[in-house]
């Protein structure tokens, strides 16, 4: 079994999550370039080192949750390889675009090393719970050796495919999402101008064929529907600025495939409108405020 672990990139997601990997017995050896951040994942039981390339030494696996492809290529390529051990496991959960993780793999497996990308749903909450969902691209083995790691940090390891296919179905997932708020948010606001009043809509709609999960489970509206973000003045929860970078990776992972995203484009240009007016902290459910 994998018992060592380096986790490098402790933010608000990974810092909850190399906490779930120390409480569940794993020996995690830990690196960010925050001095806080190492602060925290020591306090809650991992190793602190001075670098990546120290993090690495010795472990069996690698775990990465950094910002962009940018980080996780640089990471990779200029420290991680040069210190693993042979053979050494890397998963991925950063979310990024496709094209760089199929190349990191790609460099990886060439070094003789076996990654995985993995990346996550559910945000900063689940991260600490450990209840993420994480959809994995890479081979057989590979995903067979990563889960029971994945599986201490979450309550569902799926096998997207192979290399890069993880990527793709966080992309294609999270497009569909901003599609799905767009549209139940100008739903929402269309009723109350109409004069149909909110609660109303959300007890005819959502047992309708107008619901989604924009509706039932992160309601838009304040006091309709269950506990969400927007009953919390729209702080907490899933960034704009994070929709609007995953929104960004799907359609340029939609132009290299010439694949038409019309929904996905526009759910775009509406996130960007709404960060260019400072709300790039706000939950996305806010959307609604530029629609109303
Ligand atoms: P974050 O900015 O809080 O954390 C990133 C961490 O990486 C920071 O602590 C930073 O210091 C560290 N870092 C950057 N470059 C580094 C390097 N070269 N070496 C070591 N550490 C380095 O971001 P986050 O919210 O934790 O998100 C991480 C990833 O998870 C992103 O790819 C994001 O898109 C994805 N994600 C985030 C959420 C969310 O709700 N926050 C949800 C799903 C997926």
């Amino acid at each position: 079994m994998t018992e060592t672990i380096a986790f490098i990139g402790l933010g608000n997601m990974g810092g909850g999550m190399a906490a779930n990997l120390a409480r569940n017995g794993f020996t995690v050896r830990a690196f960010d370039l925050s001095d806080d951040a190492l602060a925290k994942a020591e306090a809650a039981g991992a190793i602190r080192t001075g670098s990546a390339a120290e993090a690495v030494t010795g472990a069996d696996a690698v775990v990465t949750m950094l910002p962009a492809g940018k980080h996780v290529e640089a990471v990779y390529t200029g420290e991680v390889f040069g210190a693993a051990k042979p053979g050494a496991l890397f998963l991925d959960c950063s979310t990024i675009d496709v094209a760089t993780a199929r190349r990191v793999i790609a460099a990886a497996k060439a070094k003789g090393f076996q990654m995985a990308d993995a990346p996550v749903s559910g945000g900063i909450a689940a991260a600490s719970a450990g209840s993420l969902t994480f959809m994995v691209g890479g081979d057989d083995d590979t995903f067979a050796k990563a889960k029971p790691i994945l599986s201490a940090m979450g309550k569902a390891v799926i096998h997207a495919g192979s290399d890069g296919n993880g990527q793709a179905a966080k992309i294609c997932n999270n497009m569909l999402l901003g599609a799905t708020m767009v549209a139940t948010c100008e739903a929402f606001a269309m009723a109350e101008k109409i004069g149909l009043d909110a609660q109303t809509f959300y007890d005819i709609s959502s047992v309708s064929s107008g619901q989604s999960w924009s509706m039932t489970s992160y309601c838009p509206v304040p006091g309709v529907g269950p506990q969400s973000p927007a009953d919390n003045g729209y702080s907490g929860g899933f960034a704009v600025a994070l929709m609007l970078k995953d929104l960004k990776l799907a359609l340029e992972a939609a132009a290299s495939v010439n694949a038409s995203v019309p929904m996905g484009a526009q759910a775009e240009s509406l996130y960007q409108l709404l960060a260019n007016k400072g709300e790039a902290g706000q939950d996305f459910s806010s959307i609604i405020k530029l629609l109303s």
